[in-house]
């Protein structure tokens, strides 16, 4: 496969993501909602039905390898049959290209919870490696001699990605920009949702220079990790929701970095929630900054409760 010529491809983002089911409502569906952006790049969404942070995934395939960015919020095969999905996935990709030698790379965009739970399913697998999740093991899988700020390259045979560290939302963060697609991956640091800063310095840092990376690039879509937002400006579904009928798309214009630096830059110096129309960013710093959120959270919850009860 020819890498280099034609990029960035055309791919398919016209999906409707699973979005989970009312209370006590119909057939979940799947547990994991398998969407061909093209035949090399695959976007996988965990259901809200096995966990409600129906995180994203991504599994890029290249001439020599493929990565599998994330593992998801679930370690149970039998719940999140992860390993089985990537398996059948890939077994599909060699027998269609010809590559039955192929060397799979499991990477997170960060180590929180809901994003290495089943990095397990891959322990055993053969011609495999999974990346640790500290920043230390990060750094060095990748070969960052200067963390964050290098621009270092994963080459999965002919499609070469280019990482960045990113902390801020957490110490291991990595952003990836992968030509073929144009997607700037951005793990939780950008997406349509709560950004939380639980380094408010390094996040804006971070922001900062996603920013200038950006602008040397010809960076299509910005590719987070969750859908939190509603399609009405500054609202988000509250924190545990299963069923999101109105979620605005996954993918965010490459402007939005901008939107994100400058609402960082303006949020730094006053800790908790700071809402703005298409995300929100969580200002972690300081003593009082998780109470608000505690209390926001609550308050969103008695307010849905409410409108349930008399609707
Ligand atoms: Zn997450």
């Amino acid at each position: 496969m020819d890498f280099a010529h034609g990029a960035p491809v055309a791919g398919d983002l016209d999906v409707e993501w699973s979005h989970g089911v009312p209370r006590g409502g119909a057939d979940p569906g799947p547990p994991i909602q398998v969407h061909e952006y093209d035949e090399h790049t695959i976007i996988l969404r965990q259901s809200k039905s096995t966990h409600y942070e129906a995180p994203f995934l991504y599994l890029l395939m290249g001439n020599d390898r493929a990565v599998l960015f994330d593992t998801g919020a679930t370690p149970d095969p039998a719940v999140f049959p992860l390993r089985e999905t990537v398996d059948r996935l890939l077994a599909s990709w060699q027998a269609r290209n010809g590559r039955p030698d192929h060397h799979l790379v499991v990477a997170h965009s960060h180590a929180h919870g809901d994003h290495v739970a089943a990095d397990e399913q891959f322990a055993s697998r053969a011609d495999t490696t999974v990346v640790g999740h500290d920043p230390m093991a990060v750094q060095q899988f990748f070969g960052f001699a200067s963390w964050p700020e290098e621009v270092v390259q994963l080459d999965l045979g002919g499609r070469v990605l280019e990482v960045t560290g990113i902390p801020g939302h957490h110490p291991a963060s990595i952003a990836v920009f992968d030509p073929w697609t144009g997607f700037l991956l951005t793990g939780d640091s950008v997406y349509p949702g709560r950004l939380y800063a639980d380094d408010m310095t390094d996040f804006l840092a971070s922001a900062e220079r996603l920013v200038e990376l950006a602008a040397a690039r010809p960076v299509r879509h910005v590719m987070g990790c969750h859908i939190e937002m509603t399609r009405t400006p500054g609202r988000d579904y509250p924190i545990g929701t299963t069923y999101q009928p109105d979620e605005p798309p996954l993918q965010l214009a490459p402007d939005r970095l901008l939107a994100v630096r400058d609402a960082a830059r303006a949020a730094t110096a006053r800790p908790g929630v700071h809402v703005f129309p298409d995300f929100l960013i969580f200002n972690g710093t300081g003593p009082t900054a998780m109470p608000r959120l505690m209390l926001r959270t609550l308050r969103q919850r008695l307010a849905a409760r409410w409108g349930r009860l008399t609707s």
